[in-house]
């Protein structure tokens, strides 16, 4: 019998997933795009080019969905694997539409979780969690891009290998498993999602770059775009740094609180440089080195945006709007819960809630006005570390009961 997937969607994630998996014979898959006109225009694309194409660097792979819906009933009902291929503002949105026609027994994951997504999750399906799975990827496995929509993308590049966790944990191997196959790449179960929390470094680098290049930015229009990841001078190198240590320290504080606890793939940010990169820097002496000649960084811009004047920074742009309430922020809480003090953190995020006009931390704590639209364990009423990780069951001897 074909397995049922369902992908929720319909962005360039959306759009490689379902080229790749519909070109399967043995794979029933059906978009869920309820936003906007997207799902006529998906309908309308697939209909002239006869099915999505995914282009490669090295092949032309055509599939074709079965369904196109806007609706979610029509879209979960008797799906088997439900993937959420949307920015992390969108996943709550998303589950709470989908929840009552998630069928028992359902694996339901994003690609990437970013932080929290178990916490998010677990709030919003609660009714429903004895009956069905939850995973996350770490990352996207592509790099991605729309060439004409509903009809075709390409994959830029693709990650050799991918972390996911699980919720039972007991299933992070079976799901792995299944998806290696399903997607044709090496996927590395991985503890839990606490782990895929603190391991995320997108949360370091895009707010820490973000504050480094922009934070005594003076109002006036730059004559071009910055560059990015080749904009970290020694001062920023020395921020993210800091950051890490911090995120380091708040590792080796839980692992001490809980001896049981073992979380290696929360790794500084220059191992994880290193590992993610090695063929591509061509010198690896110091952080600062090991961005500037990052090939795979080569040339690539910090977002801004075109103005009479020049070019001015877009602080609503994910780096920022994703980045800080559904990651950073979530690690900024657990820190919290721990007790470990994070002022560099702390720094980023002060000057980041001012230009996203949010109020997430005062008087140096958890308890700002727009909390509610994060994933910090103090938006879902955490305020103990103990009662935290039991709740979320992060602990390797906890049994896991939904
Ligand atoms: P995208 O911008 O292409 O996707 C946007 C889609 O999200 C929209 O098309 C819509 O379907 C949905 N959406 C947006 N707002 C919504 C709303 N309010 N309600 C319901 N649906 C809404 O994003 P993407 O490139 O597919 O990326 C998905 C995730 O993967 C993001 O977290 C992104 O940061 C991450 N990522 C993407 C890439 C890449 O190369 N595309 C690489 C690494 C990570």
């Amino acid at each position: 019998m074909n397995t049922q997937i369902t992908i929720c969607g319909g962005g360039n994630a959306a759009h490689t997933l379902a080229g790749l998996l519909s070109s399967r014979q043995d794979l029933s898959v059906q978009v869920y795009a309820p936003f906007g006109n997207e799902a006529q225009l998906w309908q309308e694309g697939i209909q002239q080019n006869n099915g999505i194409t995914v282009n490669t660097p090295t092949s032309k792979i055509q599939g074709r969905p079965s369904a196109i819906c806007r609706g979610p009933s029509a879209a979960v009902a008797g799906s088997q694997l439900v993937l959420l291929a949307l920015p992390a503002f969108a996943h709550e949105l998303i589950l709470k539409q989908i929840a009552a026609h998630i069928s028992p027994g359902a694996w339901i994951g994003a690609l990437p979780a970013r932080g929290g997504f178990d916490l998010c999750v677990r709030e919003v399906l609660k009714e429903r969690l004895s009956e069905i799975s939850i995973f996350g990827f770490q990352t996207l496995p592509w790099a991605c891009r729309i060439q004409e929509f509903g009809k075709q993308v390409t994959i830029l590049g693709a990650k050799e290998q991918v972390d996911l966790t699980a919720w039972p944990s007991g299933m992070a191997p079976i799901i792995s498993a299944r998806l290696q196959e399903l997607l044709s790449m090496t996927i590395n179960p991985t503890a839990s999602f606490l782990s895929l929390t603190l391991a995320d470094t997108g949360q370091l680098i895009h707010p820490g770059i973000m504050y480094g290049l922009f934070h005594d930015w003076n109002g006036q229009p730059y004559d071009k775009p910055r560059l990015f990841y080749q904009g970290v001078d020694a001062g920023i190198a020395t921020l993210l740094q800091q950051m890490s240590d911090e995120i380091q320290l708040l590792r080796a504080t839980l692992e001490g609180y809980y001896p049981c606890l073992d979380l290696p793939a929360v790794r500084p940010l220059v191992d994880w440089l290193k590992l993610s990169y090695q063929a591509n820097i061509a010198d690896s002496s110091t952080l600062q080195s090991s961005f500037a000649t990052n090939s795979s960084y080569s040339g690539l811009l910090a977002p801004m945006q075109k103005t009479d004047g020049g070019f001015i920074p877009d602080f609503q742009a994910r780096y920022l709007s994703e980045d800080v309430p559904y990651n950073l922020l979530v690690t900024r809480g657990i820190a919290e819960l721990a007790g470990v003090s994070t002022p560099v953190i702390d720094k980023v995020l002060s000057w980041a809630q001012k230009r996203l006009e949010k109020e997430y931390l005062t008087s140096g704590k958890m308890q700002g006005a727009d909390l509610h639209n994060t994933r910090s364990p103090q938006r879902y009423g955490f305020t103990n570390l103990d009662q935290f990780m039991q709740e979320m069951q992060y602990l390797p001897s906890t049994k896991n009961t939904a």
